[in-house]
């Protein structure tokens, strides 16, 4: 019986956070205090000390941490209804849908094939003059920022809006737009974490949260997210309620200063990958330097991907795609921007596999499936 390969395993994942998972569950469970509080504010001050950023703000999820973005940036007067806004072509369609929440328009620009990040040629091309914001997206956990993008950014005048989803503790080059750090979530104006339990660090249910260093933007994104309440029974906007949980809060302060350990254990995957996959049917993303990428995906491409996969499979190992159908195909999306040409996402559609990769996957193993796949013969 040949051994088998998850492409991930959640349970796994967080057993060996578990002492301390159940101590602090049971912490909340007795505190009485069920919405907000201390472990919220707990868990804020530590992603805004790990972040290098002046405020983080717990809210219900990734998806929402960027609605409640571009909303405050509406509700501050910074952007309006039908201002453009900058996105990678290859995105998840959270990052768009949180676009289109504010009426806000998305315009797809395609991506360097060799990073699969947003290409700073493409987003010149891709400049209208009612372009008003960019949302590098740090897809697969490698940083989408660097001195082209920023000095498109400043010469434009843009606001960015960073989609942190998969690249917590990642650090790139290039420093932030205001903030000296170099780590995403403190590049731009803000930026949107998720803790969706697949993401490098995830919660026991949905979580997400909001960083910046703008005190304003903070207070806003604050109270939308808190039915728009400024204060007790005082509300200063029409909001929403996207608190984040206090349990998931008090779940992911476990898990946080982790973060370099968890990252660091897909880092090795991600070499042993790197120095052992020697297939000419298979090619390998990008070599990083550092922690410029925390390897949320570790993706290869190959033309005959059914096929491939169907190999691996047998072989016992799991893969997954992320993603087959780009935004801008999704039906919801297909007849308003359907036209779009971008060709390098297009052809990484229907190419990209993502291999196991998590803090639980041996290096071991990440060896053996190289050798499983350089034993690959495209037929
Ligand atoms: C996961 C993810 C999101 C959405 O986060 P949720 O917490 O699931 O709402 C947004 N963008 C990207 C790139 C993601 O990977």
């Amino acid at each position: 019986m040949s051994k088998n390969y998850p492409f991930l395993d959640l349970g796994t994942v967080n057993s060996p956070f578990m002492p301390e998972i159940r101590a602090a569950l049971d912490r909340v469970a007795l505190s009485g205090r069920y919405i907000g509080g201390p472990e919220v504010e707990r868990f804020e001050h530590l992603l805004a000390e790990q972040t290098g950023t002046a405020h983080a703000i717990g809210v219900s999820n990734g998806l929402d941490a960027m609605r409640m973005i571009f909303r405050a940036l509406i509700q501050l007067g910074r952007l309006h209804a039908g201002d453009e806004v900058l996105v990678p072509a290859n995105t998840y369609v959270a990052s768009v849908l949180a676009v289109t929440d504010s009426d806000l328009k998305p315009v797809f620009v395609d991506i360097d094939p060799d990073t699969s990040l947003m290409s700073a040629d493409a987003v010149r091309n891709a400049l209208s003059p009612r372009t008003r914001a960019m949302l590098p997206v740090h897809l697969y956990g490698r940083v989408c920022w660097n001195a082209e993008l920023k000095a498109i950014a400043v010469e434009r005048d843009l606001i960015v809006v960073e989609d942190n989803a998969q690249a917590i503790g990642a650090c790139g080059s290039e420093c932030g737009l205001f903030n000296p750090s170099c780590r995403t979530g403190s590049l731009g104006h803000a930026a949107a974490f998720s803790f969706y339990p697949t993401k490098n660090i995830g919660a026991l249910g949905d979580a997400g949260a909001v960083t910046t260093d703008d005190a304003a933007l903070a207070a806003a994104v604050r109270a939308l997210a808190n039915y728009g309440s400024d204060r007790r029974y005082h509300n200063i906007y029409a909001g929403f309620n996207c608190r984040l949980d206090p349990l998931q809060a008090a779940v992911l302060a476990v898990k946080l200063p982790y973060t370099d350990v968890v990252n660091g254990a897909r880092m090795d995957v991600a070499a042993a990958y790197m120095r052992t996959i020697r297939n000419a049917a298979v090619s390998l993303p990008a070599a990083a330097v550092g922690r410029e990428c925390v390897w949320h995906q570790f993706v290869v491409r190959t033309p005959r991907r059914d096929a491939f996969r169907d190999y691996l499979l047998a072989h016992g190992v799991h893969t997954d795609i992320n993603y087959p159908v780009p935004p801008y195909l999704q039906p919801c999306y297909a007849a308003q921007y359907g036209h779009t040409e971008a060709p390098f996402t297009d052809e990484q559609a229907r190419t990209l596999l993502c291999l196991p990769i998590s803090s639980c996957t041996s290096v071991d193993d990440a060896c053996e499936i190289a050798r499983i796949i350089n034993d690959y013969k495209e037929s």
